[in-house]
């Protein structure tokens, strides 16, 4: 479903990819990690055409997204639903409102349609009761699992989760990635999340791994890659995260 290749980005003179491949097959969840600045998020918003590479490639689902006109950029965009740390919902719009905003501006579904479906999405997420309520009204964890919602109401084929969890409780963290272990489960969505939830990663990744200064360091099986890293750089990773 995504196949990238000696991806290489720098922001002026700072080099902060150097040379990344990665394939990840229909229905398979990638956990990526490596230390601040390694270049996570960056990666994840070359992979929807938030950012230009300056040279390799990147396809999702077959398009091509360096070079790709503006059309096809919003098609990309479209179908990659995108989490991020901070949720990013719109203030000023109920939780329903939050949902259904894009699938009837931008997809043209009726607004009968986009209740129901958001109303189906909330349930799953566990946000039934919470339809009208504005984010201000919600707590961390409640926000993140509107946001998911959000997300999905638009059929994304691929999920991008840039640290969803990492500017919640502890409490709160749990909830929020039981619903993302849920949505792949029912979805069977291709998933690359950035996160140092070992459990987690651990219980639904398919792989791991380590980006340190743009590269990848080490990639495994997900149980392998936190069990037995063979890389140093990895082991030391994993011990200053646990
Ligand atoms: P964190 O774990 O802190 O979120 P990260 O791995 O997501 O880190 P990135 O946000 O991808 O790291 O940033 C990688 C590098 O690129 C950093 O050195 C950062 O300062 C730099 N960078 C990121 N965005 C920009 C930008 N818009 N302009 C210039 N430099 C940037
Ligand atoms: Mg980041």
């Amino acid at each position: 479903l995504i196949r990238i290749r000696d991806v290489h980005k720098s922001y002026g003179a700072v080099n902060v990819l150097n040379g990344i491949s990665i394939d990840v097959a229909k229905g398979e969840v990638l956990v990526l990690c490596g230390p601040s600045g390694c270049g996570k998020s960056t990666l994840l918003r070359c992979i929807n055409g938030l950012e230009t590479i300056r040279s390799g490639s990147i396809a999702v689902d077959g398009r091509q997204v360096e070079g790709a006109t503006p059309d096809l950029l919003q098609q990309i965009r479209l179908s990659t639903g995108f989490v991020f740390q901070n949720f990013n919902l719109f203030p000023h719009m109920t939780t329903i409102e939050n949902i259904t905003i894009a699938p009837t501006k931008i997809k043209g579904l009726s607004k009968r349609e986009a209740n129901e479906e958001a109303r189906r999405l909330l349930e799953q997420v566990g946000m039934a009761d919470k339809a009208q309520s504005y984010p201000f009204e919600l707590s961390g964890g409640q926000r993140q699992r509107v946001a998911i919602a959000r997300a999905l109401a638009m059929k994304p084929s691929l999920m991008l989760f840039d640290e969803p969890t990492s500017a919640l409780d502890p409490e709160m963290r749990e909830e929020v990635l039981h619903v993302i272990r849920r949505v792949h489960q029912e979805h069977n969505m291709t998933m690359i999340v950035v996160t140092h939830e070992i459990g987690f990663a651990k219980s639904v990744a398919s792989r791991a791994m380590l980006l340190d200064k743009g590269q990848i360091v080490e990639e495994a099986p997900a149980r392998e890659f936190f069990e037995h890293p063979v890389e140093e750089r990895t082991r030391k990773f994993l011990r200053a995260i646990m």
